[in-house]
């Protein structure tokens, strides 16, 4: 018997659920006919929903013949904890992870499945082909943000890569050997290895309900993602500095120099609260950088848990 465990964070997500669940089980049941050793286990995660997604999952896990898992958060820990707790749970040998608005189709599931079969590959990673039905303003930032956290880190992070993925139980395993706080599964996924093959498709609308991203929860999670796979802003920081300091001491000597050739008129205030102003901004960016890697370091060692499961079954 070969098991494949399907992992689904889940914030108010009351509406899509059971669609994506009858979908689900359809799939499922059309691969079983392929191929016959195959079993099925839903891990669903509760990540402190406010509406009653909570009780649609128990509802289903009680009326379906695949198995289901049902954790609940005791409250919104994001997206990233509730992928890690489901993959946690889950004791696939195979491990799909994907939303549950329908915007990665279940149909891709044996598509996926087939490819791992010849053994080339450890996982199957999706990404969209367009950015359609996205604000133009929010496409241009992600795009910007692709090529410059490409630049600067060396893992590899996919412009335009889904968090929909078939898995190898190793890969599964190296992910959750990643206990870290502040998570980036995107690079994460980079990081870890292993032979990926990409399968691209179209981006479609998500079934009901609204999306959970607004601009600044994605320019935060872009800057999270830049702090946890480089350190370049740190070196870029540096360099800003030392190009600064030789600026200033060739600027001194010239004046020095100017000084006790021409004497010395008082003049100049308003360059000099330029440059006052110039100084004090790039000492203050460059602490906010420092400040930033620091307070990462302050809640990896705080070495709180990732997520807190209230009620599961
Ligand atoms: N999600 C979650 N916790 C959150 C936000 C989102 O578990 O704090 C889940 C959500 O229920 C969905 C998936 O993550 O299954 C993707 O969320 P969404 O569709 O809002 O993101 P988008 O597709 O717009 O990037
Ligand atoms: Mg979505």
């Amino acid at each position: 018997m070969t098991l494949i465990s399907v992992v689904v964070p889940c914030y108010n997500e009351q509406d899509s659920l059971p669609i994506f669940f009858a979908e689900l089980t359809r799939v499922a049941a059309n691969m079983r006919t392929r191929w016959s050793s195959l079993e099925f286990e839903a891990v669903f995660v509760d990540d402190g929903s406010s509406d009653s997604t909570l009780e649609v999952m128990k509802h289903l896990a009680t009326s379906s013949n695949i198995i289901v898992r049902w954790l609940s958060f005791s409250r919104n820990f994001g997206k990233e904890s509730s992928l890690y707790a489901g993959l946690e749970h889950s004791h696939g040998d195979y491990v799909a992870t994907m939303d549950a608005d329908m915007q990665d189709p279940p149909s891709l599931l044996p598509e996926m499945y087939e490819i791992l079969q010849n053994g080339e590959y450890d996982n199957v990673a999706t990404c969209r082909t367009t950015r359609k039905g996205e604000p133009p303003i929010r496409s241009w930032f992600a795009r910007r943000f692709y090529r410059l956290i490409n630049h600067i880190s060396k893992t590899d992070i996919v412009d335009g890569a889904r968090d929909f993925r078939l898995m190898k139980r190793s890969m599964v395993d190296a992910i959750l050997k990643m206990r870290e706080y502040n998570r980036f599964s995107k690079g994460i996924y980079g990081w870890v290895g292993f032979n990926t093959k990409w399968i691209a498709y179209k981006n479609v609308g998500r079934v009901a309900g609204q999306t959970k991203w607004s601009f600044f929860k994605l320019f935060a999670y872009a800057l999270d993602g830049i702090v946890a796979f480089s350190t370049a802003p740190l070196v870029i920081a540096s360099l800003i500095g030392m190009l600064l300091c030789l600026l200033a001491f060739l600027l001194i000597v010239l004046i020095v120099i100017r000084t006790l050739i021409f004497g010395d008129p008082v003049a100049g205030w308003p360059s000099m609260i330029c440059l006052i102003m110039l100084l004090g901004g790039l000492q203050l960016l460059c602490m906010g950088i420092l400040g930033q890697y620091l307070a990462k370091i302050y809640l990896e060692t705080k070495n709180r848990p990732i997520y807190i499961i209230k009620e599961h079954n």
